[in-house]
């Protein structure tokens, strides 16, 4: 816990105890609040309309029963969140993510951190996260049908193209949407596209959608060495995960020059000297959705799992956490340093805890938090917003080209804010400051809502 000013240690505890147990959210919180005091100083005018406090509380809060029909006939019953926190800077915005981890206070932690990361991209997007404690990991396609058609039974009520437009995050990719947007159409009799992104390429989705955050993580990274006159060309770099962002970001920076020889998931992770092998790795994960053992397995000698551990012991020269929340402690953090590893860079929403984040920086290792690191999947979501409205379709080379121009915006934006408050190469600080005052203007301009 950084120690905070009194005015923000007082929303500080405001946020605990209305939110009571929900760890994440007060971690998320605090993590930002730590980077404000510098800001409230030289700019009274926020605390004297609490904008902070109220950027602290939800602007709406949805919990709903998703009750639904397994394949043996059995009903079963989940837990239905949507959290539409700040809608400053326009419709809210942000994923859907189901895993049986979903609660209240992970909903929040990951609503929050989208209203700075949405508004560091520079796009007209506010902030908001929604999810289930589903669990679609063993489900029939059958089975997540009827649960997307329940969730979305209730959920339709409360989204739209101006109001609110979720995507996928965890547990919830182009199969799942799909699902989630034929329910909407069907009940409201609209082919409101702008209404979900992450939507297929035939039926309003953007090129470059799948492959977003991935990318936009690489070019962040090429972007932080770039700017240093160095590049990822022959760098060695570690990736956990084997998701969305896991496969596309190796993809990139296999592209870019640089060898990664990791992947993970919950059982394990493989260390692959050779380089991992990408078609192998999406067709042992996306095709056949089995486990990262089996891409061991299939591989042959360049390739060895190891049940457990960290994949954070690999020595390499950039670390990418692209799996989840809290992945990388403490120590894993130490053993990064001690095999001089030299960036690391937030593909997931916070998986680098407090105490891990500070080891980094004690070392001087650079790192780029997942605000600004992982913003590509959301900027581009905005550009399928922008081609759904416009009733257009991008090829991929123009819609990775807006991806690329962006991240190096959100880049320069971090860099320069944590110059002007004089904490050169902090990209928290940064991101956070950069984020934090363009949202609060907007509030500023709003009024008192
Ligand atoms: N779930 C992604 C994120 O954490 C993307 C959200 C979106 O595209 O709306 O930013």
């Amino acid at each position: 816990m950084p120690v905070l000013d009194a005015h923000l240690e007082s929303i500080f505890d405001e946020v605990v105890r209305r939110n009571q147990g929900e760890d994440e959210f007060h971690q998320a919180v605090a993590e930002v609040l730590g980077s404000l005091g510098p800001v409230i100083r030289k700019h009274p005018e926020y605390g004297d309309a609490e904008v902070i406090r109220r950027l602290c509380e939800p602007e709406r809060q949805l919990i709903f029963r998703v009750p639904w029909e397994d394949d043996a006939g059995r009903v079963q019953l989940n837990r239905g969140f949507r959290i539409e926190f700040n809608s400053a800077l326009g419709p809210y915005k942000g994923g859907l993510r189901f895993h049986p981890s979903v609660y209240a206070g992970i909903v929040k932690f990951l609503g929050f951190e989208q209203i700075f990361k949405n508004s560091l991209t520079g796009l007209p997007i506010g902030g908001g996260k929604g999810g289930s404690d589903f669990d679609p990991k063993g489900r029939s396609d059958r089975e997540v049908m009827r649960f997307c058609q329940s969730f979305m039974t209730e959920l339709y009520r409360h989204i739209g193209e101006h109001t609110d437009v979720p995507a996928g995050d965890i547990g919830v990719g182009g199969r799942e949407i799909g699902y989630l947007f034929g329910q909407y159409k069907r009940i409201t009799n609209r082919y409101e596209s702008g209404v979900l992104t992450g939507k297929g390429l035939t039926w309003g989705g953007s090129q470059v959608r799948p492959e977003a955050t991935g990318y936009g993580l690489v070019f962040f990274v090429d972007e932080m060495l770039r700017s240093r006159g160095s590049s990822l060309e022959g760098r060695r770099v570690s990736v956990s995960g084997s998701g969305n962002v896991a496969i596309y970001a190796t993809e990139k920076v296999q592209q870019l020059g640089g060898v990664v020889v990791t992947a993970s998931d919950s059982s394990g992770y493989v260390v692959d000297e050779a380089g991992v092998d990408l078609d192998l790795l999406k067709e042992v994960k996306e095709v056949k959705r089995g486990r990262i053992s089996d891409y061991a397995d299939a591989r042959g000698d360049s390739a060895r799992f190891v049940a457990g551990g960290s994949v954070w012991d690999v020595p390499v020269d950039i670390a990418l956490p692209c799996a989840t929340q809290n992945e990388l402690d403490e120590a894993a953090a130490a053993a990064l340093v001690r095999n001089g590893v030299g960036i690391v860079a937030e593909g997931a929403n916070m998986p680098v805890t407090p105490a891990g984040t500070r080891v980094l920086a004690e070392a001087g290792v650079l790192f780029a938090p997942g605000k600004a690191a992982n913003a590509g999947g959301v900027a581009t979501s905005a550009l399928e917003m922008q081609q759904n409205a416009s009733r257009d379709s991008w090829t991929f080379e123009y819609a990775e080209g807006r991806l690329q121009q962006i991240m190096r915006a959100v880049h320069d934006r971090a860099l320069e804010t944590a110059d002007e408050y004089g904490v050169p190469n902090d990209y928290v600080a940064g991101a956070n400051i950069a984020g934090f005052t363009r949202v609060a203007d907007a509030m500023l301009a709003l009024g008192v809502i």
